[in-house]
């Protein structure tokens, strides 16, 4: 009998979320549509995606009313053709999103199949470099359970509370956390799926309000005493929120800093 295994890859489902409004770009359209560079957020994030982990299911979760955004994942898994050179499709299925970051994922995780590991990615990290995805993998290979790219935080992080005296300001500082005992967190985030799941199903009973409060999945399993695994993140995976961001983005890709 064969005991090898597949390669991690193959192992692997990405589910990348991209059902958001995206409000703070301030644009007419989901986030996820908007150019980078003159190519959309959440193209930019499938090729980042299909060029890190070749032969992994991808599963976008987009937003229910944006037929351009369901045309552009139908043409990602259908293929290319240009004259004599034909480029394959990818294993790639697009669903609705809902109304929350965590709804999304969840209907994601619908839509992953049987696969061994799943990593959960914001589209609008679209620049996210192939080190940081194999990074993730390579953890799971490993044994984790759970892994998440994080970097060092540069600025000075204040835990707030509300003012003594609301006339001065709204809030007041409640405590400085020792800097270097912070990180900020990126995705990927790599799980083994049926921990992810298992913990997604408990949320699905949680009222709304605490269910909003899940901004990242990790936290999930936090929450379930499961030790999460750091690996190096990269500043290119910016998650791009304000006009700044995609200056930045557009900055890099210019500099042809954004796949490296
Ligand atoms: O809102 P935020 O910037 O935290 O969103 C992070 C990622 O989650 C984005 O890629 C966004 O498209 C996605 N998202 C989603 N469904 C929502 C809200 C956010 O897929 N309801």
């Amino acid at each position: 009998m064969s005991t090898d295994l597949p390669p991690p890859a193959a192992r692997t489902a990405v589910v990348i979320v991209a059902a958001g409004s995206g409000t703070r770009l301030g644009r007419n359209m989901p986030k996820a549509a908007v150019p980078v560079a003159g190519v959309a957020m959440l193209e930019r994030a499938i090729g980042s995606v299909a060029d890190a982990l070749p032969g992994a299911r991808i599963v976008a979760v987009v937003p229910a009313g944006h037929p351009g955004l369901w045309q552009l994942c139908r043409t990602a898994a259908a293929g290319t053709r240009h004259d004599d050179c034909v480029t394959a499709g990818l294993d790639l299925v697009a669903v609705a999103g809902g109304a929350t970051r965590n709804d999304s994922v969840r209907a994601g995780l619908d839509a992953v199949g049987d696969a061994e590991h799943v990593l959960v990615h914001d589209a609008a990290r679209c620049l996210t470099p192939p080190a940081v995805f194999a990074a993730v993998v390579d953890a799971l290979a490993a044994g984790a359970r759970a892994v998440v790219p994080a970097l060092p935080v540069v600025d000075t992080i204040k835990t707030v509370r509300a003012a003594p005296d609301p006339a001065i300001a709204a809030e007041a500082v409640d405590s400085t956390p020792a800097r270097s005992g912070l990180r900020a967190v990126q995705t990927p985030q790599g799980f083994r799926r049926a921990v992810l799941v298992a913990a997604q199903r408990q949320v699905a009973a949680w009222p709304a309000e605490r269910a909003e409060a899940v901004t990242d999945d990790a936290l999930l399993m936090e929450m379930l005493g499961e030790d999460v695994y750091l690996v190096p993140g990269d500043e290119r995976a910016l998650k791009i929120t304000t006009e700044l961001d995609l200056m930045l983005a557009e900055a890099l890709i210019a500099a042809g800093e954004e796949h490296s």
